[in-house]
């Protein structure tokens, strides 16, 4: 598959994007568990390193294992449809097991217990990711703000707040991917990575990203200058 290098500043590809070490890996963001196949052509990739990639992997493959289960309202294989969790539960019968225990029936309605660390740690990491790629920029720092919910719960001034578009009067970093999708789309629209699975929208004055998984979990990460 290919693989676009990333243009921007070549400095930072010194340093894992997540805990600032030499990077001795690179990393697709999304990552592929997010994704069915066959995969978008020319995912980005951010440098990184093989302890954080690993510490992450385990959380990802959570998420989206839940995610597909929660849509499903099953943690069962077979009532499942994207073939790469079944797969994944089929292989994993722990995760499997954790899934079904952590379904609850109530008075005929499904809920799913979560782990809420593990999403938060995720979603974290994928606009880590977004920012690098779009930007060039690296966060260290904590998000001055985080917010994630289901898109279906969100209520109307959520709903707003989540789909506002900044006005951009300073443009993005010279040479970055954000500045190259301004001057050629005339704006910083949504990214559709692939349809229904994953999206994502960017901005970089605060640096403000926007993430849509499964068309079901959202989540909204700023960082202030
Ligand atoms: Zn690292």
């Amino acid at each position: 598959m290919e693989q676009i290098r990333d243009l921007s500043d070549e400095r930072l590809s010194y340093y894992c994007i997540y805990c600032g070490k030499a990077p001795d890996s690179r990393e697709h963001v999304p990552s592929k568990v997010f994704l069915d196949e066959p995969y978008p052509t020319n995912l980005p990739v951010v440098p990184s390193c093989i302890e954080c990639n690993n510490k992450f992997s385990k959380d990802e493959v959570y998420v989206a294992c839940l995610l597909e289960c929660v849509l499903r309202g099953s943690a069962d294989i077979d009532k499942l449809n994207r073939k790469k969790i079944q797969r994944i539960l089929t292989e994993k019968k722990k995760l499997q097991q954790k899934l079904k225990e952590s379904l609850v029936e109530d008075n005929g309605k499904i809920f799913f217990k979560f782990e809420k660390e593990r999403i938060v740690n995720v979603l974290l990491k994928l606009a880590k990711g977004h920012a690098k790629f779009e930007n060039s920029e690296i966060q260290f720092e904590k998000p001055a703000y985080f917010f994630w919910k289901p898109l279906v719960l969100m209520n109307n001034i959520e709903l707003d707040r989540f789909y506002s578009e900044e006005e951009i009067d300073l443009l993005p970093e010279v040479g970055s991917r954000a500045l190259q999708r301004l001057i050629s789309e005339g704006k910083l629209n949504w990214i559709n990575v692939q349809e229904g699975r994953y999206r994502y929208y960017f901005s970089p004055f605060p640096i403000r990203v926007k993430i849509v998984i499964s068309e079901y979990l959202a989540a909204e990460i700023i960082w202030s200058d």
